[in-house]
């Protein structure tokens, strides 16, 4: 049945290695008792004790170099390194050195295709029996909270902790505040004089402020921000607030109150930023996220040179009210975004109130409209604008971003 000369050049192996190379025969048989269930058998065909010959202690073994007699270590080891971490699933990965795979792979290729269970396979599946036999944790293959990989060569452990996923909407009131956290140019995050050693252009950020108490909480190592879109550093965000998933990696504790989070981030940050209704997503969700855009209402402050009646400025609005602008990209963007001319429909424009140079408007536009270019005209860049309308020049000085239409959100078309 097999070449006796051919396996004992591979010897000596312990009784799981000569096991795993029938892996695929025997049920309710582990590979220790498969591999005596196949020397006895070979032992009668050639009527010699090949025991002495072939066998080994675990330790000594030439096919798996001692690692099966190691997975009761590779057991604690995991345990002691996942131990930081409240999770409450794992499953096991394994690195094995490739020579040794490479020399297993022709051991098995002696006993006949596709019979033998791989090495790794057995590691991975006794090694997490082990934990799961002295710990309370769920072996799971698909989406455990951890992964722990162990790289046999060296001893060591690389931990993948499923990160955290927060949905919430926030709302900004803080005109100083960018979104995201935004590392100073000069020395891009490390600490230079120019940003007072703290790594930032801004001392906070939306995301700064929402995720330090998060951090605190989960103990994470990093904090991701995904806006749904963003405003401008110096535009406030208010009505129910813009959506975002806040990303904590590697967090040492799952469980959170985030009734008790949000009241904590509004408590500590009222009147610059306010969060509400936190809840516990999935990661496809940032994809969903980045990939819906909605018509937006904002509200200006604009300023007027000259000064003209207030028939004249709600005429300008009235004409603006239902009409698809041109709008070519606005030389303050043009070094990130395409240089095109887009084509955006303004929903509605009201005007609010006009004291002597200063207007209040309203404005309903489609997503992606530059209101700024819209109210300005961006030296003819955007047509028509509220200053060719009125005839003087506009310009926007406060910019409030007051709703997301996201009952009628869309796909983006990227
Ligand atoms: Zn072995
Ligand atoms: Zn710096």
């Amino acid at each position: 049945m097999f070449n006796l000369e051919d396996i004992k050049s591979f010897a000596p192996f312990c009784l799981a290695c000569f096991g795993r190379s029938f892996g695929k025969i025997g049920f309710g048989l582990d590979n220790r008792e498969r591999g005596i269930e196949v020397l006895n058998q070979l032992e009668i065909q050639e009527g010699v004790d090949l025991e002495n010959i072939l066998i080994c202690e675990e330790g000594d073994c030439k096919i798996c170099d001692g690692l099966i007699s190691e997975i009761p270590n590779f057991v604690k080891l995991v345990e002691s390194s996942i131990s930081d971490y409240s999770v409450s699933s794992f499953k096991i990965g394994t690195i094995v050195d490739k020579d040794l795979l490479q020399n297993e792979a022709e051991f098995h290729s002696l006993f006949g295709e596709n019979l033998s269970e791989p090495l790794k396979s057995q590691l991975n599946r006794e090694i997490g029996i082990g934990v799961w036999k002295s710990s309370d944790l769920e072996a799971k293959m698909n989406n455990p909270h951890v992964v722990a990989i162990i790289d046999t060569s060296y001893d060591t452990i690389e931990l993948e902790v499923k990160s955290l996923f927060i949905e919430g909407n926030y709302s900004k009131y803080d005109r100083t505040v960018p979104q995201t956290r935004w590392p100073c140019k000069s020395c891009k995050g490390y600490g230079c004089k120019k940003c007072n050693n703290t790594g930032q252009l801004y001392p906070d950020s939306v995301q700064s402020l929402i995720a330090k108490p998060f951090a605190k909480e989960t103990s994470c190592s990093e904090d991701l921000f995904h806006g749904m879109g963003r405003e401008d550093i110096d535009a406030a965000m208010l009505g129910s607030g813009r959506p975002f998933v806040l990303e904590l990696r590697m967090p040492r504790k799952r469980a959170i109150d985030l009734v008790q989070m949000e009241k904590e981030i509004n408590e500590e940050n009222g009147g610059r930023i306010g969060v509400n209704n936190l809840k516990f997503v999935d990661r496809k969700r940032v994809a969903e996220l980045k990939n819906t855009v909605c018509d937006k209402t904002y509200r200006v402050d604009v300023s007027i040179r000259d000064r003209i009646p207030i028939e004249s400025l709600k005429k300008a609005s009235q004409r603006l009210t239902g009409t698809v602008i041109e709008q070519r990209t606005p030389t303050r963007v043009s070094h990130r975004r395409a240089d095109l001319i887009r084509p955006r429909l303004i929903n509605e424009v009201e005007v609010t109130s006009l004291q002597e140079h200063m207007a209040e408007l309203v404005i309903k536009a489609q997503h992606g409209t530059y209101i700024r270019e819209l109210v300005s005209g961006d030296e003819g860049r955007t047509v028509p604008s509220l200053s060719s309308l009125v005839n003087s020049v506009c310009k926007v000085e406060v910019l409030d971003v007051l709703h997301l239409h996201l009952d009628a959100k869309e796909e983006k078309n990227v």
